[in-house]
């Protein structure tokens, strides 16, 4: 058991997550007090960094482990990359702070690097009148080992009432943003599984989504396609007619002992079969996901997904890690895995790294989670040009999102204040259903 005493309440929660990557919650007490506890020497003279350096010296030694993020216990590490570039003047000024002070590793301050290096070639709509739109079908075919977020299993019958509500709210939005002269920037539809839903109601969502928030001025419209099985071409086409550009199909990996490990009903062969599907129907980028620290994966196998997935050639490929999160079905299997896979999961996050550069993609956007596996992040990589304006501009927060649908949250955004106020509907579809008159209250309050 590690024994901390923590005095310095302001900065309890942040000292005890960095705690927490070292070792699990099981192996922690920090409400100790005594003579074989740790207490920060000096905490009262320290800043929140300078006591995490503390704490992360003690827990290094004991634990012996080293932790590639450093100090860095937050989501988006690129938005405090920012901040010092604002700060030191100079990229090169962020990096060598990042290390000496943040203790962040070299492979991680360069991958940031790289990270801003690709958003600061991208020219982003600052009109403070463009805001995001993200459109949320809580439905999919099955429920991934993994999955945390509000999922449930697809069935007409339960999604021909949400898809009224959300009629709803989507007329609501459209209305507010002619009164307060908003337009959708970007245009995102996700979950869940999208196209879970059958071919007329998909047809009626993108529709219903272009007609109500695209213009002339909306740089990208995104469809997520997660499940292979769940793509055909009637709603390619749909997609398509409707103006979206975007889709997003998601392997996650191609090896099939482990597709069926987590509960995912389709096999490689389905994965090329969609991507087919997606270049004739006309759809101009597709993204793939893939996951590393999937159950019983080897490097190898990472390796072996990652060519097969390139040899498709996606313009986007997202390289998530796996975190184990409480509410999915895979903590119950193994609630230690985040940090037992650590090596591993490095591993397969180097080598496919240097193969996404050698094939001429470049990371654009980051972010990490809690309870990732060695305490990683996901990083999404692109082609020149191919960039998801959408995925960076929720990440670095300096856009308005509007979500709609259940569970989705809206941020709004007060470029005067460089601040965020979230707005959010309920998780529950059935009581967002219900409730689709406060939902839409909320928002009409919010802007
Ligand atoms: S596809 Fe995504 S939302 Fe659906 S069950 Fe899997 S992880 Fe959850």
């Amino acid at each position: 058991m590690y024994r901390l005493t923590i005095k310095d309440e302001k900065n309890r929660y942040e000292l005890t997550e960095l705690a927490k990557m070292f070792v699990s919650a099981d192996e922690l007490d920090t409400s100790a007090d005594g003579p074989d506890s740790f207490c920060i020497p000096g905490a009262d003279e320290l800043d929140r960094n300078a006591q995490k350096r503390v704490l992360y010296g003690y827990m290094a030694e004991l634990s012996g482990k080293q932790l590639s993020w450093g100090t860095l216990t937050g989501v988006r590490p690129l938005k405090l990359f920012n901040k010092l570039v604002r700060q030191c003047g100079t990229p090169s000024g962020a990096e060598d702070i990042l290390k000496s002070e943040y203790l962040v590793s070299p492979e991680k301050t360069s991958l940031l690097r790289k990270v801003w290096d690709t958003q600061s070639r991208i020219s982003f709509n600052r009109d403070p009148k463009a805001v995001g739109v993200y459109i949320g079908i809580p439905f999919c075919p099955t429920r991934c080992l993994y999955c945390s977020f509000t999922s449930n299993k697809y069935s007409r019958e339960k999604s021909e009432a949400y898809l009224k509500a959300l009629e709803l709210e989507m007329y609501a939005v459209a209305e507010l943003f002619r009164t307060k002269g908003l337009y959708a920037d970007s245009i995102y539809i996700g979950g869940g599984t999208p196209s879970s839903l059958e071919e007329d109601q998909f047809q009626w969502l993108t529709d219903k989504a272009a007609a109500s928030f695209l213009t002339a001025k909306t740089a990208e419209f995104t469809v997520e396609c997660g499940r292979p099985d769940s793509i055909t071409v009637g709603k390619l086409k749909a997609l398509v007619k409707s103006g979206c550009g975007r889709i997003s199909i998601n392997p996650q990996s191609m090896q099939p002992k482990t597709l069926e490990l987590i509960g995912r009903a389709h096999r490689p062969e389905d994965i090329n079969k969609a991507f087919a599907l997606a270049k004739d129907a006309g759809v101009k980028i597709i993204n793939a996901d893939l996951i590393a620290g999937l159950p019983s994966e080897k490097p190898e196998d990472m390796a072996d997904s990652l060519k097969k997935i390139m040899d498709l050639g996606p313009q986007n490929i997202t390289v998530h890690t796996l975190a184990v999160k409480r509410g999915s079905r895979l903590i119950e299997q193994d609630k230690d895995m985040s940090y037992s896979a650590g090596d591993v999961v490095s591993e397969m996050l180097s080598e496919s790294f240097a193969s996404l550069e050698k094939a001429g993609y470049a990371p654009y956007y980051l972010y990490r989670q809690k309870h990732m596996a060695g305490n990683m992040e996901n990083t999404g990589w692109s082609l020149p040009g191919c960039e998801s304006i959408y995925n960076i501009r929720i990440m670095e927060e300096d856009q308005s999102i509007i979500a709609l649908g259940a569970g989705g949250v809206s941020k709004i955004y007060y470029p005067e204040e460089d601040r965020i106020e979230r707005v959010a509907n309920v998780s529950n579809y059935e009581i967002y259903t219900e409730r689709i008159r406060e939902m839409i209250k909320r928002k009409e309050d919010a802007l």
